[in-house]
């Protein structure tokens, strides 16, 4: 960015009438709002994005540098759940031993949550370790574990075979336990807001990578490790929702994001047997991968994290939105709904003074209006208070304004809860610290 960021601009708290857009095309130019510069009543202060304490790295021609392809590391091991069930089949027998062990493997893993040899009673002790050494190797360390005081929610710090760490949090709420996955160690999408973007990205997760997070947290709740449950409540509980909101962007790591997914809703033991409308994929706007996603036939939910109803913020706070403007992307985002009928989700982050004006709240609505009723659902999210940081929270009656005016619109809008910020483990927080770094190197 050339233009100092904490420059202010006053813009209108309405949009003038010549703000208004049609479905495409059209772009309010929050430039061309203020007629004269000066503040009028009303007025609300714009401040613009800026990176804090950190440096973006900038391509060839200046602009926050986007990553979309995966740096050569050394592949993590392949394991059980990167195979097909017909796969696993002839990696049993490559290993010497009788088909239908990967079966009676994949009822331990996938049903019981163990890679412990031991717990496998059912197999001959003499080839427990070879089967568990060739099919189940060991893929993320605990570094560390971080819990709110009820112990309802923890987020975990995983090391990956090549030294990479990546983080899921465990949730517990009203009738559902919901985990926030990493796809990708680091992200190549370079959002000035965002931990997790400061170092690029480093690789992309395997499919068995992201599905020993769900394993491994699943482990912990049959252990009663998770907080929050009912002293009368028996019942065996496991993730019942799973977001794709952790480090990375997952549609930057497709192949193995929907490969993982249908390990997730393939019937027990094949997989988790997990319903797809609780698996939440989410991204910035990556469009062909979003049309390849409504063609998939998998019901997962699809959330767009916008954040900008305009392209003159939204090319600033998301970077590649100089790739696939809003106009495409919320196009992209109703043809999921479209194709599959399921209701897309549009998070939205409200920061102060930066994207939580009125006018957005009423452009944000025009637009959703603009290509139908009843597709779309709106999850503001407020953000921590952080004192003197220019990414802070909006005012509560300004969230409150914000909500109303998208309600009153006709568009269903919910402030989301952000319960895991208390442990720095929500959306766009997911970074390893250098404290997490010293925690890794030594336990070695
Ligand atoms: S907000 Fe999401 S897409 Fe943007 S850098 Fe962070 S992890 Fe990547």
């Amino acid at each position: 960015m050339t233009e100092n960021p904490r420059a202010r601009e006053t813009r209108p708290a309405t949009a003038p009438a010549q703000g208004k857009v049609r479905a495409t095309g059209t772009q309010v130019r929050p430039d061309s709002l203020s007629a004269n510069g000066s503040q009028g009543a009303g007025a609300q202060t714009q401040v613009r994005p800026k990176t804090e304490g950190w440096t973006q790295q900038k391509d060839a021609e200046g602009r926050p540098l986007l990553q979309f392809a995966s740096p050569k590391r050394g592949k993590p091991p392949v394991h059980l759940a990167d195979l097909t069930p017909a796969e696993r089949v002839e990696k049993v027998k490559e290993l010497g031993l009788p088909g239908y062990r990967a079966k009676q493997l994949s009822t331990h893993y996938f049903t019981h949550y163990t890679s412990n040899p031991a717990d496998m009673t059912d197999l001959p002790a003499g080839i427990r370790d070879d089967l568990v050494g060739g099919m189940l190797p060991s893929l993320l360390t605990e570094v560390r574990r971080l819990e709110t005081d009820r112990g309802d929610t923890i987020k975990f710090l995983w090391r990956l075979h090549d030294g990479a760490l990546v983080e899921s949090v465990l949730m517990r709420y009203p009738g559902r336990i919901t985990l926030c996955v990493s796809s990708q160690a680091g992200c190549g999408m370079n959002c000035p807001f965002c931990a997790t973007g400061q170092a690029g990205l480093t690789r992309n997760m395997s499919t068995a990578e992201i599905i020993e997070q769900i394993v491994r947290a699943n482990r912990l709740i049959a252990e009663g490790g998770l907080g929050g449950k009912k002293a009368d409540d028996h019942s065996m509980e496991r993730v019942s929702n799973i977001v794709f909101m952790g480090m990375g962007e997952p549609l930057a790591n497709y192949k193995r994001v929907m490969d993982a997914v249908r390990v997730m809703v393939a019937a027990q033991p094949d997989g988790l047997g997990m319903s797809a409308r609780g698996i939440t994929v989410s991204t910035v706007g990556l469009v062909p991968a979003i049309n390849k996603l409504a063609d998939e036939g998998i019901p997962v939910t699809f959330a767009l994290s916008l954040h900008a109803p305009d392209d003159h913020l939204r090319n600033e706070l998301i970077p590649v939105n100089s790739r696939w403007k809003v106009d495409e992307a919320l196009d992209a985002a109703y043809g999921y709904y479209a194709k599959t009928g399921r209701r897309v989700s549009i998070e939205y982050a409200l920061i102060k003074d930066m994207n939580d004006h009125a006018w957005r709240a009423d452009l944000l609505a025009e637009k959703l209006n603009a290509r139908g009723r009843g597709w779309v659902h709106v999850n503001p999210i407020p953000l921590n208070p952080t004192p003197g940081s220019i990414w802070t929270s909006s005012d509560k009656d300004v969230q409150n304004e914000f909500v109303r005016r998208l309600n009153d619109a006709g568009i269903p809008t919910t402030l989301r809860d952000t319960r895991g910020k208390e442990i720095d483990g929500a959306c766009g927080q997911l970074v390893a610290t250098t404290e997490d770094e010293a925690a890794a190197a030594a336990i070695g």
